[in-house]
């Protein structure tokens, strides 16, 4: 499996999108990895991108709504499976990207 994963960055408010190449972290305990398909861009991404986002620290890679697959499961995860599809909203999206109350996608 590949060991990167390609994310659009922002490296400071106001800045330019810019690709990159980050490591693709195992999930904890707990956790499941989800391999984004689709991503969605709403107003607080716009935020977080111009700046105006008070006490946010940079880099940041805006877009926390997300489609995808679950490609790895972190121990103790017993209610969901590889290749499953997810959706992550933005209530849990703050949270952290691969937040295990992840809603299966239909
Ligand atoms: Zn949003």
């Amino acid at each position: 499996m590949n060991s990167k994963m390609k994310a659009a960055q922002i490296s400071k408010p106001g800045g330019d999108w810019e690709l990159i190449e980050r490591d693709i972290p195992d999930p904890g305990a707990g956790q499941v990895r989800v391999k984004v398909e689709a991503c969605g861009i709403c107003h607080s991404d716009a935020l977080v991108k111009e700046g105006l986002w008070p006490g946010l620290q940079y880099p940041r890679v805006p877009g926390h709504e997300i489609a995808g697959r679950i490609d790895a499961l972190g121990d103790n995860v017993t209610a969901w499976t590889i290749g499953q599809r997810v959706g992550v909203g933005w209530r849990l999206a703050w949270r952290t990207l691969f937040c295990v109350r992840a809603m299966p996608a239909r």
